[in-house]
């Protein structure tokens, strides 16, 4: 997959030590299973002061990037294909979820854009937009930190990115439920022990144990998920237990 993004700040994508350059992200990279290009948005502009955005017509404060600018550099960094996702990063998008990272994982190609100070004159939007993500309802002070987040939650689901078969199959909103909890060395610590269950190499039964610890989980800290969850009669028989136990303990 190629990513392109769109900003003012490419250095915060670019750091040799920053958040797409190590670990996963770095890795996806190294292996040719995502190529990331950040293109300045500045390089665009078409004064000799590089400028790229102006005051808003009405008043108001702030700044707003430059409709011209912007859609020559969307355009040239697209280039013919309309097909690209063209994604403006925005408070005002649809909200960032794994559906919405599974989907874009599929796409050969995605054109992330940055917005910054009061966000991008609106033409841009009407003329080359296709998409609007936010990743949360809150305002950051620009595009470049939700891009990173949009492109690691997506990387992850490109086949070959992450190692361990199936693991990402049951982290946390795959299936709908929050993940289990996880253990590892040493058996003992500050007198808290480890389920036995995990202990016995009975893969069968870790599994069970695992999905209905997901199960409760997901009751304790996030019922609303449990509206769309989907559920074995079983499940649905021990989430009806539960629910009762802690109900009896109120
Ligand atoms: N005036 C705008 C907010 C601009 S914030 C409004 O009220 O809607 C500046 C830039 O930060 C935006 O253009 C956008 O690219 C980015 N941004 C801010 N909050 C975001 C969020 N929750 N999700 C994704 N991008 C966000």
């Amino acid at each position: 997959m190629q990513v392109d993004v769109l900003t003012l700040f490419p250095g915060m994508f670019q750091g040799e030590k920053g958040p797409m350059n190590e670990s996963m992200m770095w890795k996806a990279q190294d292996r040719g299973l995502m190529a990331l290009r950040v293109h300045d948005i500045r390089d665009y502009s078409r004064d000799k002061h590089r400028s790229v955005d102006d005051t808003p017509y009405g008043g108001g404060g702030g700044m707003v990037l430059r409709p011209d600018v912007l859609v020559d550099a969307i355009e040239t960094v697209r280039g013919p294909d309309t097909s690209v996702p063209v994604i403006l990063m925005s408070p005002q998008g649809r909200r960032f979820s794994h559906a919405v990272a599974v989907e874009l994982a599929a796409h050969e190609r995605l054109l992330l854009v940055c917005g910054h100070y009061e966000g991008v004159d609106e033409r841009v939007r009407e003329l080359v937009i296709t998409d609007e993500i936010s990743i949360g309802d809150y305002v950051l002070t620009g595009g470049e930190l939700a891009a990173m987040v949009v492109i690691d939650a997506v990387t992850r689901h490109i086949p070959g990115v992450l190692g361990a078969e199936g693991a990402e199959q049951r982290d946390s909103h795959a299936d709908g439920l929050l993940e289990g909890p996880h253990y590892t060395r040493p058996a003992l610590y500050r007198g808290l022990g480890v389920p036995d269950v995990l202990q016995n190499g009975n893969h069968a039964q870790i599994e069970r144990w695992r999905r209905l610890q997901a199960i409760r989980r997901t009751w304790r800290q996030r019922p609303d998920l449990l509206m769309t969850a989907q559920l074995s009669e079983d499940e649905q028989y021990e989430l009806a237990r539960l629910a009762d136990e802690d109900a009896r303990r109120r």
